[in-house]
C-alpha cells in the first residue's frame, strides 16, 4: 500500500505527476479542496465545522483539517488503499500532526517526493499567461510576448491579470519558501525526502518518481 507525500511548488507539475501515479498505482489522490468539498456535501461533524470557516474566508485550523484527513485515510487502512497527499502539508505543523497521526495508525509515509524545479524557471512557467480584453481567451507566452502580439481567435489586446503578473507571482513564491523550506527539512531530517528535478519533459519526470517508488 502507498502512502505517498507530494510536494512541489505552483507550476512544479505537481499535479499531472500526481495524476500518473494515481493511474499507476491506483491510488485515491487526495487534494485538501477536494476533501473539504466532499465532507460539507455530506455534511458531516467536522464537514460543517469546516463550512464555517470557509464561509467567513477564513483558512481552517490544522486541527480540523488533520481530524478531516484521519477519518478518510482510516477508511483506507482498513481497505489496504493506496493514497497520494497532493498539497497537504503545506507548513510544519501541518506536517507534524500528520506524522503523529500516522502513528497512531501505526504507519509512516511511503515517501515523500518533492518536484524540485528552479525558481526563475517556475516564474517563467507562472507568468507566461496572457489574457484577450476582448473574449477572455487566455494564451501562453513562455518566452515572453512580444509586443504586436494579438488574440489568436479575435485579435483583441491581450494583457496580463494580476494574478499572472511577475510582481504577484514572486509574491505568491515568497510565501511558499517560507512555508515549505522547514517542512522539506522536517522530512529531509526523518530520511524521508526524494527530491526529484522536475526540469525537462512530463515523461521524464514520471519515470523519475516510478525509480523511486519501485525502490520502496
Ligand atoms: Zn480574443
Amino acid at each position: 500500500m502507498l502512502r505517498l507525500i507530494l510536494l512541489g511548488a505552483p507550476g512544479s507539475g505537481k499535479g499531472t505527476q500526481a495524476d500518473r501515479i494515481k493511474e499507476s498505482y491506483q491510488a485515491i489522490k487526495i487534494s485538501s479542496g477536494d476533501l473539504l468539498r466532499e465532507e460539507i456535501r455530506k455534511k458531516s461533524d467536522l464537514g460543517l465545522q469546516a463550512k464555517q470557516f470557509m464561509d467567513k474566508g477564513e483558512l481552517l485550523p490544522d486541527a480540523l483539517m488533520i481530524g478531516i484527513l484521519e477519518k478518510i485515510t482510516q477508511d483506507f487502512e482498513k481497505r489496504g488503499q493506496s493514497y497520494i497527499l497532493d498539497g497537504f502539508p503545506r507548513t510544519l505543523p501541518q506536517a507534524e500532526a500528520l506524522m503523529e497521526m500516522m502513528k497512531k495508525q501505526g504507519v509512516s509515509p511511503s515517501s515523500v517526493i518533492l518536484i524540485d524545479v528552479p525558481e526563475d524557471e517556475l516564474l517563467r512557467r507562472l507568468s507566461s499567461r496572457w489574457t484577450c480584453k476582448n473574449c477572455s481567451a487566455t494564451w501562453s507566452y513562455p518566452e515572453g510576448k512580444a509586443d504586436n502580439v494579438v488574440c489568436k481567435q479575435c485579435a483583441g489586446e491581450l494583457y496580463q491579470r494580476d494574478d499572472d503578473k511577475k510582481e504577484t507571482i514572486l509574491n505568491r513564491m515568497e510565501v511558499y519558501r517560507k512555508n515549505t523550506e522547514p517542512l522539506i527539512r522536517f522530512f529531509e531530517e526523518k530520511g524521508l525526502l526524494k527530491r526529484v528535478q522536475g526540469l525537462g519533459d512530463p515523461d521524464s519526470i514520471t519515470v523519475r518518481i516510478y525509480e523511486i517508488l519501485e525502490n520502496i
